[in-house]
């Protein structure tokens, strides 16, 4: 099973890493528009397969990509000091324009998997710039708010003392300033978080809500302030999303894909729950949300449909 990443930069070489890991895949390819970087970066990641699982790992390029079943899309441009955000994501549109049909080329019946930031507006692109090439919209996925949701339930098993397997929630919408936390319907136990507190003794106050809001929104700003950059949850949820696409294993995550017409949201590419397969999106599975999370969630549907209206494709 052939795994090919475009962009072997700091997120595609990361989820790189949790493939070879965890052994998802047996054959993964990559490609940068820097040969150089592609290169070194499969060499050293090889050099990792000897204590992991029995794959193979280089570099190549876009025809190298022939027959593979997934293809992560991590390829961006970073932004120039005093650079827009709107003309960063025209440069990062003109990079999707020239990959994405490259990919589709050689790699007609692959699920792709978006990854570059603003992920939910690229993978929209991404999906315009697919079809055209003759992909349906439902191969073209991205990672959306997965991580978001993530650390939400994170969060609130440290809260209750539970192990975050067993907090259901999600994070839906933009991924970025104006997501959505569905606190009315997360559960533990099949309890709503008051109920659960309750039996178990845990105060869910105002304070605390806002803090677990405040660190899933803001976790990136403050990685990047530290570090530069954040890969390590956004390769490991890429992994999970190449695996679930591998073993058509019927997931349900927060990835983001074209939603036309649902709820009186706009025609964008948005994150919600979405029951994915080996062929990508089967479905979106939008959720019964409370009047307030639902009218924050139309919000952030807007700020995504205005983004992409700006880039003037
Ligand atoms: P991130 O932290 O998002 O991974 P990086 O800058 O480390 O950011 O990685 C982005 C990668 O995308 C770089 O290695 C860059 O060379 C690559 N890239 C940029 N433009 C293109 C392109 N047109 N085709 C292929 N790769 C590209």
């Amino acid at each position: 099973m052939k795994v090919g990443i475009v962009g072997s930069g700091f997120v595609g070489s990361t989820a790189a890493y949790a493939l070879v890991m965890q052994g998802i895949g047996r054959e993964i390819v990559m490609v940068d528009l820097d040969d150089a970087r592609a290169a070194a970066e499969a060499d050293d990641l090889f050099h990792a397969v000897p204590f992991s699982h029995p794959l193979t790992l280089r570099a190549g390029n876009y025809s190298d990509l022939a027959d593979s079943h997934v293809v992560i899309v991590a390829a961006g441009i970073n932004q120039r000091p005093g650079e827009s955000r709107l003309k960063l994501l025209q440069r990062n549109a003109q990079v999707f324009r020239d990959v994405i049909p490259k990919i589709v080329e050689h790699a007609p019946h692959a699920v792709l998997i978006i990854a570059t930031n603003p992920v939910d507006i690229m993978t929209h692109l991404a999906g315009e710039f697919a079809l055209a090439c003759g992909v349906p919209t439902n191969r073209v996925v991205g990672s959306g708010t997965m991580l978001d949701t993530a650390r939400f339930r994170t969060l609130l098993g440290m809260h209750f003392g539970v192990d975050s397997h067993h907090v259901h929630g999600y994070v839906v919408g933009e991924h970025g300033d104006s997501e959505v936390l569905s606190w009315s319907l997360a559960t533990i136990a099949c309890l709503s978080l008051e109920e659960y507190g309750e039996q178990r003794g845990v105060e869910l106050n105002d304070a605390s809500r806002a803090e677990i809001d405040d660190q899933v929104r803001r976790a990136a700003y403050r990685i990047i302030k530290g570090k530069g950059a954040t890969y390590y949850g956004i390769g490991s949820a890429l992994a999970q999303l190449v695996d679930v696409v591998l073993h058509d294993q019927r997931s349900i995550l927060t990835v983001c894909s074209r939603i036309e017409g649902m709820d009186g949201l706009p025609d964008v590419t948005i994150s919600m729950p979405h029951l994915l397969g080996g062929e990508g999106v089967i479905a979106p599975v939008p959720l019964d949300l409370s009047e307030d999370e639902s009218s924050a969630l139309k919000r952030s549907a807007g700020i995504i449909r205005d983004a992409i209206d700006s880039i003037g494709l």
